[in-house]
Order: structure tokens, then C-alpha cells, then sequence
């Protein structure tokens, strides 16, 4: 990733290889910090508001004060870059252990170059069990804590997939490291649901509300791995990747092994909210 643009509160845009946070802030040393990705089309960020809210949400949960005014924070960073594709991250820390003055960057940086690519062919997801009873403590929260999400993408790609898929005990589907699973059979598409601790995420509100008019149902329960297996297609959502076919879970096909049409229309779907 490129960093293009770097907003700082309090002190507005800085030169982005700028070091702007300290050795003792408290989202460096404790992981304890809220951050937000959005997909930026155009110089235009995708339901930013959406984004705010749920990093309110996240700071919430996570004891964190978040400063005023990040949509301008946010635009002062998009202003700086102008009208280009690319992704916008949010960051409210708590800043300084032990002083109480919360701090907050937005950074934009560039798409990752592969996302076309691996649309075309679809993506190969790895189960990684994670040992737990859902939801557990801090479901649902986007919090920098996630060495764990990432340490699973690496053994996903060191099993040979490109993505990872967690599961709980008794292989109950929870979500990707960065993104919501869906599978389809027939005219529905499933969806772990919220109660499993999974993060609410903007893409998969996008899906649930677009599905109707595509002719798809959607359904969100609690789902062993063995029904995403026998589905008929699957794919992932999230802000960066969008919608993102799966054509292999643990070495297995999903369907006949192509990307499905639920996933293509979905795509579709969303590009034209954008
Ligand atoms: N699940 C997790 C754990 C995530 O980190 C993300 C996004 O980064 C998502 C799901 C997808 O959420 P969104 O569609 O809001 O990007």
C-alpha cells in the first residue's frame, strides 16, 4: 500500500511519511483503538456516515472518546487527493497512556492492485478455527487489535488459499478477517448472523438490501461449515475487496467451481450505488 494523504486532528494535513503517533499511545501499546475502511470511488467515499457511526460504535465498546468533526478530518485527507479510487482509514486512539487526549488520523492510500484479478477467477478461503462459544467479548467491534485476523490470512496463504474464513466451535461460520461470508442455494443467500458476534458490515447491508430486486432471498442463522461447503456458490463482501466470488474452501469446489451469478450481479449492484 501507498500512503497518498494524511489528515492528523488537530493538526490537519501532514506530509504522509510524517511519524504522528507516539511510542506510548495507547492503540500502539494495547491494540485498544477504533478504526473505520471505506472504499473511496472517485475522490468519493461510500457511505461514510455509515463508517462514523459504527466507529462511534466500536469507541464505545472500547472506552475511547472520539474527537469531533472526522468527516472533516476525512475530507480534509480526500481533498488532498483529489478525484481518484482508493480507500480511506479513520483511527481514534486514546492517545498517551495516562494524559486523556484521544486522537484521531484519516489516511488514504491506494487499492490493492490484485482485487480485478482475483474477481475474475474467484478466491480460495481457508477454515481457521478459532476455539470459541460466539459472540465473544468484543464481537462486532473494528478495534486495531487484530493480529489474530491477520496471523489467519497468513496460515490461509500458507495452506494455499488466498483468504481465510473463521470458525467457531463446532465449525459454526463466522466471518473472514476482513470480511462477511455468504453462500447461495438456489434463490437464497445465507449469511452468519449478527448474535455470532460477526461485524455488521456496510457491504453486507448493501447485499441484504440489494438481493430482493436481484431475486434473491436472504436468510442470516447460525450455519456449520458442512451448508457453506454444499452451496451452490459463495462469495465474500466487504468495503475494499466489494463483492469477491469463493470457489474453494479447504481444497473443496463451491458449486462448479466458478464464480456464481449472485456474486456478479451483486458486484453490479453495488458499483452502481457508488
Ligand atoms: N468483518 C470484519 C472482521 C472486517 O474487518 C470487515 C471490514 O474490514 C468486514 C467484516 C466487512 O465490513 P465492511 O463491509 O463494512 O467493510
Amino acid at each position: 500500500m501507498t500512503l497518498l494523504a494524511l489528515a492528523v486532528a488537530g493538526r490537519g494535513i501532514v506530509e504522509p511519511n510524517t511519524p504522528v503517533v507516539h511510542a506510548d499511545d495507547e492503540g500502539f501499546l494495547r491494540g485498544r483503538a477504533a478504526f473505520e475502511t471505506t472504499r473511496v470511488y472517485a475522490g468519493r467515499p461510500f457511505r461514510l456516515e455509515r463508517h462514523l457511526e459504527r466507529l462511534a460504535e466500536s469507541a464505545a465498546r472500547l472506552g475511547l472518546t472520539v474527537p469531533p468533526r472526522l468527516d472533516q478530518l476525512a475530507a480534509g485527507a480526500l481533498r488532498a487527493v483529489g478525484p481518484v479510487d482508493a480507500f480511506l482509514r479513520i483511527y481514534v486512539t486514546p492517545g498517551r497512556e495516562g494524559r486523556g487526549e484521544p486522537e484521531a488520523l484519516a489516511l488514504v492510500g491506494d487499492l490493492p492492485a490484485e482485487l480485478e484479478e482475483l474477481r475474475e477467477r474467484g478466491v480460495a478461503l481457508a477454515g481457521v478455527p478459532v476455539g470459541i462459544d460466539p459472540p465473544w467479548l468484543l464481537g462486532g467491534v473494528k478495534s486495531t487489535s487484530y493480529a489474530v485476523n491477520m496471523v489467519a490470512v497468513d496460515e490461509a496463504k500458507r495452506r494455499g488459499a488466498d483468504d481465510a474464513v473463521f470458525l467457531a466451535r463446532d465449525g459454526i461460520v463466522l466471518e473472514g478477517p476482513t470480511t462477511n461470508v455468504w453462500w447461495r442455494r438456489g434463490d437464497t443467500l445465507h449469511t452468519p448472523s449478527l448474535e455470532l458476534g460477526v461485524l455488521a458490515g456496510v457491504t453486507r447491508d448493501v447485499v441484504s438490501e440489494e438481493a430482493p430486486s436481484l431475486g434473491y432471498g436472504v436468510e442470516q442463522g447460525t450455519y456449520r461449515l458442512a451448508e457453506l461447503l454444499a452451496a451452490d456458490e459463495a462469495f465474500t463482501s466487504s468495503s475494499v475487496r466489494e463483492v469477491m466470488p469463493v470457489v474453494q474452501i479447504d481444497g473443496r469446489r463451491i458449486g462448479d467451481g466458478n464464480p456464481g451469478p449472485a456474486a456478479r450481479a451483486l458486484q453490479q449492484a453495488l458499483r452502481a450505488l457508488t
